[in-house]
C-alpha cells in the first residue's frame, strides 16, 4: 500500500511535469482538418431544417451525441418547453453541453446555435419564404466547427476547463414579434438561479462562421460587454496573421451572448459574420460555405483558449 502510495506520488508529480511542460509551448496549430469540418457541415445540412421541436432537430441531436461519444467528455442536455409561437402548442427544448475537464471549477464557455430559422424569410418573392431553409451558414456552421474541435480538446492546454454548448431556440421566429433566444435565456437564468459548482470566466459565441468570404469584425455589444474577452481574440488572430478577424468594430447585434452577458453575467463576446448575403435565404447553403473559414476561426480558438487569463 505504501510503494503504491509513492508511486501514485511519483506519477502524480510526473503528470503535473508534463501539464506545465504542455502550457508552456507556444500555441500549437490545432490540426483542425477543414475538409473534415467541411464533411460534418454537409452531413449536418442532409438531415434538411433543424427547426426547435421537429424530427431534423431530434435527428441533429442524436447525430452530435454520437459523435461526441467517442472523446473523453461528458455530454448533458437542458429540457425545457416554450410555446409554439403560432400554435401556442409546447414546443420540446433541449440545450446540449459537451464538458471537457468537467471537474474544473474554473471554465470557458463555447457555444452555439444548433436550430434553424423556420422559414427563409429573406427571399424576395413571398411564395419562396415558404420553401424549407438549409442553414448552413447559420446553424449548421456551428455545429460542425464543435464536432471538429472535439478531435482536439485533449490535446489543448489551459488553465480552464471548457464546455461546448449547442442552444435551442435561437430562431423559433415567424414573425418579428416571436420570441427569440429560448435556449440561451434559460441557460442564464438557470445559472444565476441555481448557481453551479463551478464558474465561467468567459464566453465565446459563434454564428455565421463557415462564410467562404470570411469577415470578422468586433460585435459592438461584445465590445461593450465582454471588451476585454473580445480584445484579447483579435489581439490572438493579429498574432497569428489571421486577416479576417479585423479587429474594428461593426454590427450591433442581438444574439445569444445577450442573455448570457445581462442574465448570467458572463462575459461573453459573438464572433459573427454578418456581412452574408444569403442570411435568411434559401442559398444559404454548403457552397457558400468553406471548410477552410471554421479553420480559420479554431487557429485562433485555440490559440487563445491557451493563453486567455481571467481577470
Ligand atoms: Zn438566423
Amino acid at each position: 500500500m505504501r510503494s503504491g502510495d509513492g508511486s501514485f506520488r511519483a506519477l502524480a508529480w510526473l503528470m503535473f511535469v508534463s501539464v506545465c511542460v504542455c502550457t508552456s509551448t507556444p500555441a500549437a496549430e490545432p490540426g483542425f482538418n477543414a475538409g473534415r469540418a467541411f464533411g460534418y457541415l454537409q452531413q449536418v445540412c442532409e438531415l434538411g431544417p433543424r427547426i426547435s421541436g421537429t424530427q431534423g432537430m431530434t435527428l441533429q441531436q442524436e447525430l452530435i451525441e454520437k459523435h461526441f461519444s467517442q472523446f473523453a467528455c461528458r455530454v448533458s442536455y437542458q429540457d425545457f418547453d416554450v410555446a409554439h409561437p403560432q400554435s401556442g402548442e409546447p414546443v420540446r427544448m433541449r440545450n446540449m453541453i459537451v464538458s471537457w475537464h468537467p471537474d474544473s471549477r474554473e471554465r470557458i464557455l463555447l457555444a452555439c446555435h444548433y436550430d434553424t430559422r423556420p422559414r427563409p424569410d429573406r427571399e424576395l418573392l413571398p411564395f419562396n419564404r415558404d420553401k424549407p431553409f438549409i442553414g448552413a451558414n447559420d446553424g449548421a456552421s456551428g455545429v460542425a466547427f464543435f464536432m471538429e474541435l472535439g478531435h482536439h480538446m485533449a490535446s489543448v492546454p489551459s488553465r480552464y476547463g471548457v464546455d461546448f454548448v449547442f442552444f435551442d431556440g435561437e430562431e423559433l421566429v415567424y414573425d418579428a414579434k416571436d420570441k427569440y433566444f429560448h435556449g440561451s435565456e434559460y441557460f442564464a437564468t438557470a445559472y444565476r438561479d441555481t448557481p453551479p459548482a463551478y464558474r465561467y470566466v468567459a464566453g465565446v459565441l459563434v454564428d455565421m462562421i463557415a462564410d467562404k468570404k470570411l469577415t470578422l469584425y468586433q460585435e459592438r455589444f461584445s465590445l461593450r460587454y465582454a471588451g476585454g474577452v473580445t480584445r484579447s481574440i483579435w489581439e490572438t488572430a493579429g498574432r497569428l496573421g489571421e486577416r479576417a478577424f479585423v479587429a474594428r468594430p461593426k454590427h450591433e447585434l442581438n444574439d445569444d451572448h445577450i442573455p448570457l452577458n445581462e442574465i448570467a453575467r458572463i462575459p461573453t463576446c459573438d464572433i459573427i459574420d454578418f456581412d452574408y448575403p444569403y442570411w435568411h435565404t434559401r442559398n444559404d447553403l454548403p457552397a457558400a460555405c468553406s471548410g477552410e473559414s471554421l479553420k480559420t476561426v479554431a487557429r485562433v480558438i485555440v490559440a487563445w483558449l491557451q493563453t486567455y487569463q481571467a481577470p
